[in-house]
């Protein structure tokens, strides 16, 4: 089979789910929007609703009837696109609670849906979604009066500790909602490391809970193994793949593997360190990847492995992103459709 295979270990996202939800005081939900960050939300939310979690939040309603679909009824689902047109009968008949991020939003929710389950999305200073200050003041009684069951708003920089404007969004946030009684929430996987005071009554982790930063002691969740489909051994001068970009300098074997920027392996990311790996053995990537093929020196190697490893304990998805100039959000959710998917645990 020359398909690449990528392992999900759902044991360790659990484990990540309950070690950061051991760091609050608090609830503890699992964002599972872009399709569970590109590993399945139907199996990433099932695993995590098993290991504890009641209440799970997606971006948009089809994903929130996707995932209304394998959860069953039960579980609490959030819409942070909050209520748009056209998604009154999915918000209904699903179960579905939109994050109402404007007036127009919040007529349109009270309007066709009364008494149907809503939050209300707050902007403290990110300027993306949400109602901003003088907008909520002005409407805050009416929404009040119509029961929210939460009020969230989201940090803009919270994977960098120290920036002001950490301090800056949680005085804004209290200020518009101090006071209101209603549960709140602030906190995605960087605000839970921020501390308590960014906690609140329910954090919001994504990222972290697949392995990537900026939850340094995440278990990795990942695993991708590419077949090896053809070797060759070549002299010195000789060179590999597009634009002749490397020669040998020595003789070499070369194997290459079923993978490419096709599957999200980023074509940038070559020449910066990354290796795949044969057991604890690194060899490195040579030459340009290709869409469907990446080159590999595995000089040092003594047989020619079935596979070699480009996703490990060792080289994860932030090794990558940093590779290709990018961050892992973006390597787990661009992650190659073609992968024969398996799941661990
Ligand atoms: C994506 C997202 C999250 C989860 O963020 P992570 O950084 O992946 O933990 C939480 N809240 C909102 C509003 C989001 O858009």
């Amino acid at each position: 089979m020359s398909t690449a295979k990528l392992t999900i270990n759902l044991d360790a996202l659990v484990t990540n789910w309950q070690n950061l939800n051991a760091m609050t005081n608090c609830e503890t939900a699992a964002v599972v929007k872009a399709n569970g960050y590109g590993l399945d939300a139907a199996r990433v939310a099932k695993a995590l609703a098993t290991g504890g979690a009641r209440n799970f939040f997606v971006a948009a309603a089809e994903e929130g009837v996707a995932l209304r679909r394998a959860l069953g009824p039960g579980p609490g689902i959030s819409v942070f696109s909050g209520h748009m047109e056209g998604d009154t009968r999915l918000l209904k008949e699903f179960q579905l609670a939109p994050m109402l991020n404007s007036l127009d939003q919040m007529l349109r929710h009270f309007e066709t849906l009364p008494g149907h389950t809503f939050g209300v999305q707050l902007d403290s200073g990110m300027n993306r979604l949400g109602m901003e200050p003088a907008e909520w003041a002005a409407v805050r009684d009416i929404a009040l009066g119509q029961k929210p069951v939460l009020l969230m708003s989201h940090l803009a920089c919270s994977d960098e500790p120290s920036h002001p404007m950490n301090a800056q969004q949680l005085q804004v946030f209290r200020e518009m909602t101090d006071g209101l009684e209603v549960p709140r929430s602030l906190a995605a996987t960087g605000g839970i490391l921020l501390g308590r005071d960014y906690h609140f009554d329910l954090c919001r982790p994504g990222v972290g809970l697949y392995g990537g930063a900026p939850y340094g002691d995440a278990l990795p969740v990942v695993q991708l193994d590419l077949p090896v489909i053809q070797t060759r051994d070549v002299e010195p001068g000789e060179s590999v793949g597009y634009g002749n970009t490397w020669v040998a300098q020595a003789p070499s074997r070369i194997a290459t593997v079923a993978a490419g920027y096709a599957d999200g392996l980023h074509r940038t990311m070559m020449n910066h360190g990354i290796d795949l790996f044969a057991g604890k053995t690194r060899c490195p990537v040579v030459g340009r990847i290709s869409m469907d093929l990446i080159t590999v020196d595995i000089t040092a190697l003594s047989e020619v492995p079935a596979s070699l490893t480009l996703l490990n304990e060792v080289q994860t998805v932030d090794h990558l992103a940093t590779a290709a100039g990018t961050i892992g959000y973006e390597i787990l959710t661009s992650m190659g459709h073609r992968y024969a998917r398996t799941y661990q645990g």
